[in-house]
């Protein structure tokens, strides 16, 4: 268990956000927005998007701005000029956001590049809102060590996870059978092989139920965002492997389920808007009021379930191979994976290969067993060149 309790109960809290231009970010300043006494931004980040990072800056007026392409520093200067506040630039400066003394760290990077911010913020101890599923695939255990050794606490916000986190029995762990992830099936739910092997870029990322990011709404239609939520699962509540199970929910309302050795299975529901587990995180150990759209399931009517289907979501597989084979295996998946993404965004594979491509560099590359940080980024590193060179055989 590495879910700790540390955060501060007292009003006001200070807060980073490690990014805050992208999906997650911009829905957490959103809350944060309407409870001005409760929240003060300390520190926001963004990849290169400067005119919306200045934007929130002077909304929000925080101490310390970062912007991880270095050769955007100038211009975020120049365009907070007037303001008192710091500028950093480079990869280092979110770093730096994440060091800030804060209560509460918004971990909303996409990507494995989210390790080392998040780590960052982990080390200084404090309140950790887990947003960027991908680097505890990628460092699982390690970082899991890194989270016990400095008393940080993480709070899940990934939906299915904050889920289980309201649910879970953390005091009775032992009476609980299994966690059973729930997945919309995302926008290729019905389509065939043949369908999906033409699908474009513009298609799959068009998620019937969720607004996110571009590449978790391509993870959602190969699954491999369940696969990536199996392995965190895994990490966050240490349930066995066989022990979690995913069913298709395609809407989106059941979160997900944690069933227990009496036959209960509690669940937590809502309408799919990322404010609900973004704000539970936020002011966790309390609840705070959010504008999300609140449940009507007379209205909703009906609530469907079904297994998921192997056979055209591969992705799954791969994700439970990764997961009972341990070491460096998740690591190389997700890597893998990130690559498939990008070539496929770029229109420079098609949308099937992008799974090809993960178990190709799977079987290509041997298993290691990494005993630290260092060599988690070696191996995501070796892998992401693998893959680089297997998607050279996909290219269109
Ligand atoms: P997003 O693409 O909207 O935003 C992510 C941001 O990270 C982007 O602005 C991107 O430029 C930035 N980034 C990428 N590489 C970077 C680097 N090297 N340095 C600094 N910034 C970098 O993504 P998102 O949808 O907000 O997802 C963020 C994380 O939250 C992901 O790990 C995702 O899996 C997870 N998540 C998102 C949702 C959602 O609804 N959006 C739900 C559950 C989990
Ligand atoms: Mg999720």
């Amino acid at each position: 268990m590495v879910l700790g309790m540390n955060q501060k109960e007292a009003a006001p809290r200070t807060v980073a956000i490690l990014v805050s231009t992208g999906s997650i970010g911009t829905q957490t300043l959103d809350l944060i927005a309407r409870y001005p006494n409760d929240y003060v931004v300390e520190a926001l980040t963004a990849a290169s998007r400067v005119d919306l990072l200045a934007e929130q800056a002077r909304r929000f007026k925080p101490r310390f701005v970062a912007i991880a392409d270095p050769g955007k520093h100038n211009e975020l200067k120049a365009a907070l000029a007037d303001l008192p506040i710091e500028v950093g630039a480079g990869p280092q400066s979110l770093i730096d956001a994440a060091e800030r003394p804060t209560d509460f760290v918004m971990a909303s990077i996409i990507g494995a590049a989210g390790l080392a911010p998040t780590l960052a913020a982990v080390r200084r101890g404090g309140a950790v809102g887990l947003a960027n599923k991908e680097c505890l695939v990628c460092a699982g255990a390690l970082f899991n060590a890194e989270v016990r050794k400095y008393k940080a606490t993480l709070l899940p916000v990934d939906s299915e996870h904050n889920a289980i986190f309201q649910v879970f029995d953390f005091k009775s762990s032992e009476t609980i059978e299994k966690l059973i992830l729930t997945a919309s099936g995302g926008p290729f739910r019905s389509k065939t092989l043949a369908e999906m092997k033409t699908a474009t870029p513009a298609e799959a990322v068009a998620h019937p139920n969720w607004s996110m990011g571009a590449k978790i709404s391509i993870d959602s239609a190969t699954m491999m965002n369940k696969g990536l939520e199996l392995i965190e699962a895994y990490h966050l509540f240490d349930i066995p492997e066989e022990r979690i199970d995913i069913l298709v929910h395609p809407q989106s309302i059941i979160h997900s389920m944690v069933s227990y050795v009496d036959g209960s299975v509690l669940a937590q529901l809502g309408t799919p808007d990322m404010r609900t587990p973004i704000a539970y995180a936020l002011a966790w150990p309390t609840r705070i009021v959010t504008p999300t759209l609140r449940l009507d399931l007379a209205q909703v009517g009906k609530l469907t379930f079904e297994a998921p289907d192997i056979e055209r979501f591969p992705s799954l597989r791969l994700a439970r191979e990764a997961l009972r084979k341990g070491g460096s295996a998740p690591t190389i998946l997700n890597a893998a994976n990130e690559v498939g993404v990008s070539k496929f965004l770029e229109n420079k594979i098609g949308f099937l290969d992008i799974v090809a491509i993960v178990e190709e560099t799977m079987t290509q590359l041997p298993l290691k067993a990494p005993a630290n940080l260092d060599d988690v980024i070696s191996i995501d590193r070796e892998a992401r060149t693998t893959a680089h060179r297997v998607a050279g055989r996909f290219a269109k």
